[in-house]
């Protein structure tokens, strides 16, 4: 018997959900501030800080652009037979100091020019920490919530298929950001596997890091970002003797980066009275049990529905007393109106770009210490370059050796930058991009340029 089959139907991904999602979304969650150009931010960032450290302005020039632009176009068979596109970036921003390194984005807010300045920010982050990593970063343009678990995994496939020999583990290697985690470098890793052919496969675990522990990830690096974050906290309540043990806090976004930094704060003794997310924002005094919120997170996807606090609006939210405010969301969070608002002595970006630049000044001219993402959220780049030495040795280090290499880490980061800050009087930010940046013109400088 012969079936007659329908043609599947065409959509297009990067259009249709971004429409949707902007219509549904609740106005009580999008930021005050107008429209953001993030890598110009960025761009001025870098402007600012190679005038701090008199960079040579052919390096600046360089460095203002990443160095490759990739787009690609894929189509994916969903689970009811229709056929969508799908768009994913991968932007390649410097290798001057080794491969491109950077997350894999999922949202439905994705863009080239925000994947470009995050891009950039991962070759700071990389030169800040001293780790042999350039930047890069990528990502596909659709709401990851709204695919189930076997359209995600045909999602992934087919992109990294897209992109083939672009990345590779001593040329660009990819890790989670928004939206990805550690399930998806697996099925990231298995397809690149699968293209080098049989005697190569296993050598090539180590083109994607964040991977599970079982199919070459390493210890710690679920929760590095977090615990990186949380060692920067703890240095600089050693510097302001400020007591973390019965102080508070308030974290927006509540998945890997913000929730493991609530659950490991809390241990330091540091209570979480109001959280929020993509769903709505929550408020409860006696603080929330992170643990708990965090498996409630893993189980139904989002903070919404958990029934231990009260619904509060994202101003009320932003305008919640606490010791600390941790955004661990998106970009742009932080504006004037949400820096006038905000009622803490500390913002520790855990985020990449949670702040915009009106927003930071009128912190810092409110006496509110920020701690720069460049250096606050580099635990995850730390321990990702963790993972990948150890593929390349085939070995297994402790959890234990995991952390205290971290620790060390960060801490020294967190001294230089905070020493460079005082003695050239600029702000933590604009330090951690001039000692970046004083690090990649040596390299510069000793190798000169290509002929
Ligand atoms: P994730 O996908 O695990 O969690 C993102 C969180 O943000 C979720 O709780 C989500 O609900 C929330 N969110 C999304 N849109 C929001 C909105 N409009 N309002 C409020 N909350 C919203 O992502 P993650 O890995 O935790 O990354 C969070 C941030 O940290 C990103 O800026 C990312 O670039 C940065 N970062 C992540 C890592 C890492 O290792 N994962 C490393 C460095 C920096």
């Amino acid at each position: 018997m012969t079936q007659s089959k329908s043609a599947p139907s065409l959509q297009v991904a990067d259009r249709i959900p971004d429409k949707a999602s902007r219509d549904s979304a609740p106005p009580s969650l999008t930021p005050s501030a107008p429209k953001y150009e993030f890598f110009k931010v960025v761009q001025d960032y870098l402007d600012r800080a190679a005038s701090v450290v008199q960079l040579s302005e052919y390096i600046r020039l360089i460095l203002s652009q990443p160095k490759n632009e990739i787009i690609v176009h894929f189509p994916v068979r969903m689970d009811n037979g229709d056929i969508r596109l799908f768009k994913g970036y991968r932007i390649q921003h410097s290798n001057i100091l080794g491969p491109f390194k950077g997350g894999i984005r999922y949202h439905e807010g994705v863009s080239l020019d925000d994947l470009k300045a995050l891009a950039s920010m991962m070759t700071w982050k990389c030169a800040l920490l001293q780790i042999p990593y350039g930047g890069g970063k990528g990502g596909i343009k659709f709401n990851p919530h709204t695919v189930s678990k076997q359209e995600l995994q045909r999602i992934t496939r087919r992109f990294f298929h897209a992109l083939g020999g672009n990345i590779g583990p001593d040329y660009d290697i990819p890790a989670p950001d928004m939206g990805t985690n550690a399930q998806t470098m697996a099925w990231a890793m298995d397809t690149y596997m699968n293209t080098v052919g049989m005697v190569n496969k296993q050598s090539v675990k180590g083109v994607v890091t964040g991977k599970p522990v079982a199919s070459g990830g390493t210890l710690g690096r679920d929760k590095a970002t977090g615990q990186g974050l949380v060692h920067c906290i703890t240095e600089w309540a050693k510097d302001k003797n400020f007591d973390l043990e019965g102080s508070t806090m308030t974290i927006q976004g509540f998945g890997n980066v913000g929730s493991f930094a609530g659950v490991i704060l809390s241990r330091l003794g540091v209570s979480l009275v109001a959280v929020g997310d993509h769903t709505g924002y929550l408020y409860n005094p006696e603080g929330f049990n992170p643990h708990k919120l965090q498996d409630y997170v893993q189980e139904h996807g989002s903070i919404g529905g958990y029934p231990n606090g009260r619904a509060i609006s994202r101003e009320e939210f932003f305008a919640t007393k606490a010791d600390m405010f941790l955004p661990c969301a998106l970009e742009n969070q932080i504006g004037r109106e949400e820096a006038t608002a905000l009622n803490v002595k500390l913002v520790g970006e855990g985020a990449n770009g949670p702040c915009n630049p009106e927003g930071e000044r009128i912190l810092l001219e409110r006496g509110i210490d920020v701690l720069p993402d460049i250096l606050a959220n580099s635990g995850g780049v730390t321990v990702s370059y963790y993972e990948w030495v150890q593929n390349k040795r085939s070995e297994h280090w402790t959890l234990e050796e995991v952390d205290d290499k971290l620790e060390k880490a960060m801490k020294k980061a967190y001294r230089e930058v905070t020493a460079f800050s005082r003695s050239r009087k600029c702000d933590l930010r604009i330090a951690a991009y001039a000692l970046a940046l004083s690090r990649l013109e040596v390299v510069y400088s000793q190798r000169e340029i290509f002929p």
